[in-house]
């Protein structure tokens, strides 16, 4: 529990005795107005306002805002108005409460339009005062450092409002710090298992390169003491999981291909020596060409600044150093915050000229545009600025990363899509497939059903699905060129509907159906999709009935699983348990005690006393599901253990 005299401490480190008789104040105040409230935790209310001006105390903030943050719940949840709050601590620090108890008044439900209008809002807020929005910063940080002591149903709706709404206001605004933070918690709350999965690959990768990164910093240190040079300061870093996480979701690559997960931070006295230190750093190791960027001389659009360099580390192993003076380093992880730090012979700090820009840009557009969905629209190229909106031909809008081709776009739209592309119109005129798009064009594919990727495709394209895909195509393209001469590919000997045998998960012209996802003991059925592949589907599959029905299709392939099949196969649970942290770690050991791997896991459409966990093993075949079901269904807090997603 959080006590005043903590925060006391915090804040004598740059306050005198005077400048903190009024905060006390404001915490016994605050203390009286929820003395009936307590939180989910059981701890007094109090405790959450102590501890988000804390946060604050931690970034030096001026007394107004810390007294604004332990205030700034009594509006929403007391009966204490603004003139009291004017009369006891002036007009400044009420403006301040008021301008967070409206933002907190303010959910991001999943309604869209609402979520636009509240979003406006936000901005607007924002536009006012920042302080506003650091003090709600700090409200959002503390309440989801304590996020587990909720319902689950309530724990993820705040932490996906705070993925994507918190976060990256956090990040536009240089915020590293908050916006790493906000992230972690997120995740963890959002996919609890995938969270700690991955925390315990970075924990391995950590202890295995310990002794590589030892040598790398001696190395350094050795190097730059020669030299009569000495940083301020040498870091190891250590890429978030959350970015780590959308690495490997986004390029679709396996945790070992991240190369980047561990770097070092060097901070220097000055600009000049960032420089100096640079060119001694690549005499050490060998840069990797084209991975150097310069965001001293261009800094980022939200002023961040540092230089980065990717080199050739001890065996072979890519190692990301970064240099940057303290100063820089210190915007770095504060953002805007930094310029609001309470300094004592410069009351009127200025806030950075690209951030004043931004914030003026929010008010411009607020000018301009009534429809909410639009102002969220134009706010979202401004917070993620890696990414491009581009328009379908319906008007529908889709996202790709900067740099993404035509042909990623083509990608975008469906695999089908981007396996048949002949061509790209743009503006009514055609493109080459490598042409790099621009935020709000307005594209168009046109297909060709006998067109196959060809290898220089690799090239050009950005996406893991566009790469993945063509790599997939190219292969099957192999295979059909391998049949002997005069043999016809298997998509013109369907008139014979040959017998097809499944020996394996992997390999062959055939794939399974997501919607029905057959396992080896399963009778099934197998039909020819557009790409002339065979799709296996159980044979009472609902989905392959009105296939049938269509007549469209309709080539059919017997098909049956060999005596033995290797491989394992993904297919879906449904599990209601009793809402009970035990229940998880339970589901998961049974199935771990089976061999059986769990691709997915999620808990959702949770009552306060009922867990629905839906969740993807990989099992060799019917009689592994059936013991694992089985299992499942012997724990105590679970009621019901299902196959297949809908309720019976
Ligand atoms: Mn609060």
């Amino acid at each position: 529990m959080f006590a005043f005299y903590e925060l006391q401490k915090r804040l004598s480190v740059y306050l005198s005795e005077k400048q903190i008789l009024p905060v006390a104040r404001a915490y016994l105040y605050a203390a009286d107005a929820h003395e009936t409230q307590f939180r989910s935790s059981g701890e007094p209310y109090v405790t959450h306002t102590l501890a988000a001006a804390s946060i604050l105390a931690d970034m030096h903030l001026d007394p107004d805002t810390i007294m604004a943050a332990l205030l700034h719940d009594v509006l929403e949840d007391t009966h204490t108005s603004f003139d009291d709050i004017a009369k006891h601590f002036g007009e400044k620090v009420a403006r301040l409460v008021e301008g967070v108890t409206k933002l907190t008044q303010i959910h991001f439900e999943s309604r869209k339009e609402a979520q636009a209008e509240n979003f406006r809002k936000m901005m607007l807020a924002m536009t006012g005062d920042v302080r506003v929005i650091l003090i709600k910063m700090a409200d959002r940080l503390h309440n989801m450092s304590t996020i587990a002591s909720l319902p689950a149903k309530k724990r993820y709706r705040i932490a996906l409002e705070t993925m994507e709404i918190y976060a990256p206001i956090a990040h536009r605004l240089g915020m590293n710090h908050f916006k790493l933070a906000l992230e972690d918690y997120s995740f963890q709350a959002m996919y609890p298992w995938r969270y700690a999965i991955l925390k315990e690959y970075v924990a391995r990768a950590r202890r295995h390169r310990k002794h590589l990164f030892e040598k790398v910093e001696n190395t350094l240190m050795k190097t730059l003491g020669k030299l009569g040079v000495s940083p301020s300061q040498i870091i190891g870093r250590e890429k978030s999981l959350t970015s780590v996480y959308r690495k490997m979701r986004d390029r679709g690559v396996p945790f070992s291909e991240i190369m980047d997960l561990f770097g070092f931070r060097i901070l220097t006295h000055s600009t000049a020596e960032c420089y100096q230190l640079l060119g001694v750093v690549h005499s050490i190791f060998k840069p990797i060409p084209g991975k150097f960027k310069d965001y001293i001389a261009i800094p980022k659009a939200n002023g961040y600044q540092s230089l980065h360099t990717l080199l050739f580390g001890p065996y072979g192993v890519p190692l990301e150093i970064q240099l940057r003076t303290k100063d820089m380093d210190h915007i770095a992880e504060n953002g805007i915050a930094a310029h609001w730090q309470y300094k004592i012979q410069n009351d009127a700090a200025a806030l950075p000229s690209e951030t004043n820009a931004w914030l003026q840009k929010v008010a411009d557009l607020e000018g301009q545009t009534n429809d909410a969905l639009e102002f969220i629209q134009n706010m979202k190229m401004d917070l993620f600025p890696d990414e491009i909106y581009v328009f379908t031909p319906k008007g529908e809008i889709l996202s790709l990363p900067r740099g993404a081709t035509a042909l990623d776009y083509a990608y975008a739209v469906h695999t089908e899509v981007g396996d048949h592309c002949k061509e790209v119109i743009i503006n009514r005129r055609p493109v080459p497939l490598s042409y790099p798009l621009l935020n709000g064009q307005s594209v168009e594919v046109i297909t060709d059903p006998t067109l196959y990727p060809n290898a220089t495709w690799l090239h050009f394209v950005v996406t893991g699905k566009a790469k993945s895909s063509i790599r997939h195509a190219l292969k099957e393209g192999q295979e059909r060129a391998l049949l002997p001469e005069g043999q016809a590919p298997l998509s013109q000997l369907k008139k014979k509907k040959p017998l097809i045998v499944i020996h394996s998960s992997k390999g062959m012209n055939l794939d399974f159906a997501h919607c029905c996802q057959p396992i080896p003991g399963d009778p099934v059925k197998g039909f020819y999709n557009a790409a002339h592949k065979i799709i296996v589907h159980v044979s009472h599959c609902e989905h392959l009935e009105d296939l049938i029905a269509q007549k469209n299709h309709g080539k059919w392939v017997e098909v049956e699983w060999s005596q033995q099949v290797t491989g394992f196969f993904p297919v879906r649970l449904t599990v209601i348990g009793q809402n009970n942290v035990g229940v998880i770690a339970g589901i998961t050991r049974e199935i771990a005690e089976l061999g059986g791997n769990i691709r997915e896991f999620n808990l959702h459409e949770t009552l306060e006393i009922e867990v629905h966990i839906d969740l993807i093993v990989e099992v060799q075949d019917r009689a592994h599901l059936a013991k694992m079901i089985r299992s499942i269904r012997r724990l105590t807090y679970v009621k019901r253990v299902w196959r297949g997603l809908n309720d019976k």
